[in-house]
């Protein structure tokens, strides 16, 4: 049997109850096929597939906070310390009651591959709770941030992991968790966490990051396509930071926002969003409005529990939402819709049966370690910051950002020409991030 099918084989065997972690293991194992076969014999002799898809650890920890009726509660936190191999650990924390491992395993296992194409020296971790925000007062965020960090702080640091937002972890949430490291370490280390407030360490263009980079990255391939962002039609779900970002440049740049999404259902603009309502998105956030409410202080239309896919016709799909949002099922709709590519700015948005299809019908899948590096990126380049103990100008940030997602579209066409892929998006990330990581844990020898 190869390599990779053996790996596949024996990881699905050891983790049967982790389909997430299982379906990310299947997509990157079977599309650096090219590059493991290449190399069977140093790969085999140094076990590193096998190395390759166990977290270096996982912790897994209670927290317990109290509500503002006083009632105590009890979540599950973890951290999955992925692999260090180019850098200390480094990804986001989720806060969402679907959190459990082989969620945050295939988080950590993709955020392994998606540092190294930033270039930046960082590994891969990822971290969480199943804690649910919705509807939490900002004495109960506190709270449990407070709680969560009590127990996380003594597996983090600046050189050893560093932890951001992702889904339900933001701005506000980095902010008291930071407050309670530097109160329990008694030290000023900031460069333990970023997407901080810009008073106390962030970085200008952070909370921005993942979407510019994203549409950074889609305007390499459009450029490589011969095509401009100008005039396009896109349709987005999700309603968070991500989509946020990413319908701001799209505008910037000259392109059409139709839709958003959150999980109560789609907000549709007929004749395409504008620059006020990506804005008023931060204060219907914050206040907590439905979609139904923003919809309708903004004159949009609202569609109660759908996604956006299959709505409309555009040119550019969108997910910056969740894993696994667009399925089989729907990407059979997108030809007939003119969609000509997915970008996925949300993590594993498409699963693997959807990604095939997509292929074969002739959309170009923009994938997510490729597209949403930018967040990460502009992370390392705050971790930089803190270290020089310097600030960059916004102008500064989003140079280097640019810079960062057309080395990664570079990188891509590299590994595709050196193994004849063609311009397969997917294998040539996949293959450009594994390569390395790779390299890095054969030369620090078996650990
Ligand atoms: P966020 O600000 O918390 O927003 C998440 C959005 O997704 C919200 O609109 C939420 O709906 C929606 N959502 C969450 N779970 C959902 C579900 N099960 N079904 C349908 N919709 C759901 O999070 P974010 O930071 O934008 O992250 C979005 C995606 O990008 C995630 O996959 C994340 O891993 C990825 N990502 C984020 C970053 C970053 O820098 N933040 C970097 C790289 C990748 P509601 O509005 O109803 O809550």
């Amino acid at each position: 049997m190869d390599y990779v099918t053996e790996v596949i084989e024996k990881t699905a065997k050891n983790n049967p109850d982790q389909p997430e972690f299982l379906q990310a293991v299947t997509e990157v194992l079977t599309s650096i096929k090219p590059i493991v076969d290449a190399n069977e014999a140093l790969f085999r002799k140094y076990a590193l597939l096998e190395r390759l898809v166990e977290p270096d650890r996982i912790v897994s920890f209670r927290v317990t906070w109290k509500d503002d009726a006083g009632k105590v509660n009890v979540n599950k936190g973890y951290r999955v310390q992925f692999n260090n191999a180019i850098g200390p650990y480094k990804g986001g924390l989720r806060f969402h009651p679907s959190v459990n491992l082989s969620i945050l395993k295939f988080l950590g296992f993709e955020q392994t591959f998606k540092n190294s194409l930033t270039s930046l020296p960082m590994g891969g971790g990822k971290g969480g709770a199943d804690f649910d925000p919705k509807g939490k007062s900002d004495t109960e965020i506190m709270s449990f941030c407070q709680a969560f960090m009590t127990e996380l702080y003594r597996h983090i640091g600046p050189d050893v992991d560093v932890p951001a937002g992702d889904i339900g972890v933001g701005g506000r949430e980095v902010g008291y968790l930071f407050g309670q490291y530097k109160r329990i370490r008694g030290a000023y280390e900031n460069g333990v966490l970023t997407g901080k407030g810009l008073s106390f360490g962030g970085s200008l263009i952070r909370p921005e990051a993942t979407g510019y980079g994203s549409i950074y990255f889609l305007n390499e391939v459009l450029k490589h396509d011969g095509k401009d962002i100008k005039g396009m039609t896109f349709a987005l779900s999700g309603f968070g930071n991500v989509a946020w970002g990413a319908a701001k440049k799209i505008l910037a740049l000259g392109g059409k926002v139709l839709s958003l999404s959150g999980q109560d259902g789609t907000v549709l603009f007929e004749n395409g969003m504008k620059p006020s309502d990506v804005d008023y998105m931060l204060t219907s956030r914050a206040i907590g409005e439905s979609k139904a409410d923003y919809a309708n202080k903004v004159g949009a239309k609202f569609i109660a529990g759908v996604k956006p896919w299959g709505l409309v016709k555009a040119d550019v799909y969108m997910p910056c939402a969740t894993q696994n949002e667009i399925k089989l099922s729907d990407a059979e709709k997108f030809p007939a819709l003119g969609v000509k590519y997915v970008n996925e700015a949300a993590n594993m948005p498409t699963t693997n049966e959807a990604v095939a299809f997509l292929k074969k019908a002739g959309v170009t899948v923009c994938p997510a370690k490729a597209s949403n590096a930018g967040g990460v990126a502009v992370s390392g380049l705050e971790m930089s910051q803190n270290s020089a103990r310097l600030d960059w100008s916004a102008e500064e940030v989003d140079e280097k950002l640019k810079k960062i997602m057309k080395n990664v579209h570079a990188q891509i066409l590299e590994a595709c020409e050196k193994f004849d892929l063609g311009y397969d998006l997917i294998a040539g990330a996949n293959i450009a991030g594994f390569k390395k990581v790779a390299d890095a844990m054969i030369a620090q020898g078996i650990y």
